[in-house]
């Protein structure tokens, strides 16, 4: 089992398959992507070695992010070698969902257990301004499609100031009718956001104090379980979940590790650089990596240094998926 020095084990692999994304959030991609990489993103093969040596040393959950991960055609083919590696039990994704409606079928065909689906704002004037698409009623039809299919359905909404602190009311108003899991993230500094984070971000804590005092009552975590802090209440269909990355203890519960699209392994979202394993991957088994991937996680910090303005090496969270 991969295990770092803090006793933190690492059941949970996030997988970038691209860097590429055709939306332009404003926190995100604001002037939308520029290509100024090389795009060598990894193969079928490498893919198929990677996941198999993460199994092996225990990872039980692959999500497959980006970027824009339905960008790449063979996205069906990486989601089908994921499920049908041994020791994996759960393949998810996050998606801007632009490609839902019409494609959902073939991902859960092809072993996808669950979605992410990122939705800023459920006014598509809103939704259009942060995002550069208006696209939200295709996606709110290709929410349903998946739940009609029978997964788990999460809805990532970034908290922000100047946009939709104060839409809360109809995220909620949805939820009671509509079984998805609903998660408001605390905005997150990245290399190239940071005026735009000074004037957007916001403390998820108040609302985290409302949640309990209306009667929402704070699920346990399972050991694959994301960064949330996750909620129920009886008089809702969905559940309302906090990511708070600035809260005191966020990094003590880590339980996953980051593959950039090339290549890299990413100990930490806010780490200084990635770590290149694109070379043992080009093995036929998947050996070499085992070995490497247990000498690297030696060197996982106790925390990300973002509470005090360091961002690492990432410009912004499409280089490797959130
Ligand atoms: N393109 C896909 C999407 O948007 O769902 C996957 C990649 S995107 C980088 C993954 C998640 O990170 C999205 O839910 C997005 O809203 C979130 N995100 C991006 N930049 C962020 C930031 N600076 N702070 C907090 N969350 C961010
Ligand atoms: Fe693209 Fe996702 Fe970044 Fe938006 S958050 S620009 S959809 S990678």
């Amino acid at each position: 089992m991969l295990e770092d020095k803090y006793g933190r084990r690492f059941h949970y692999l996030r997988l970038s398959i691209t860097d590429v994304c055709n939306f332009s959030c404003d926190y995100c991609l604001p002037d939308g992507y520029a290509c100024d990489t090389k795009r060598d993103f990894l193969s079928v093969e490498e893919i198929r070695v990677l996941v198999a040596g993460f199994a092996k040393l225990g990872t039980s959950k692959v999500r497959v992010t980006g970027g824009e991960p339905a960008l790449r055609r063979d996205l069906a083919e990486i989601i089908g070698i994921c499920a049908q590696t041994k020791g994996i039990e759960h393949v998810t994704m996050t998606t801007n969902g632009y490609k839902l409606e019409s494609d959902i079928e073939t991902w859960v065909a092809a072993g996808l257990s669950s979605i992410n689906v990122s939705i800023d704002s459920l006014d598509p004037k809103m939704f259009a301004a942060i995002t550069g698409h208006d696209k939200l009623d295709s996606i709110l039809r290709g929410i349903d499609k998946a739940l009609a299919l029978g997964i788990d359905v999460k809805v990532n909404a970034v908290l922000l100031k100047q946009y939709n602190q104060f839409e809360l009311t109809q995220f909620f108003n949805w939820i009671k009718y509509t079984p998805v899991s609903m998660r408001l993230i605390e905005l997150m500094q990245t290399g190239d956001n940071l005026n735009f984070f000074h004037k957007n971000h916001v403390s998820g804590m108040p609302i985290k104090e409302q949640l309990i005092k209306d009667g929402w009552t704070q699920k346990i975590r399972s050991k694959t379980a994301g960064p949330a802090q996750e909620f129920f209440h009886p008089d809702y269909l969905g559940r309302f979940g906090l990511i708070m990355p600035y809260s005191k203890d966020f990094c003590a519960s880590c339980n996953r590790l980051r593959i950039s699209a090339t290549g890299k392994l990413h100990l930490c979202l806010f780490a200084e650089q990635g770590l290149d394993i694109r070379p043992s991957l080009a093995e036929q088994s998947s050996d070499k990596l085992v070995a490497q991937l247990t000498q690297l996680l030696s060197d996982k910090e106790a925390t990300h240094w973002l509470q005090d303005g360091y961002t690492g090496a990432t410009t912004h969270l499409a280089m490797l998926g959130g």
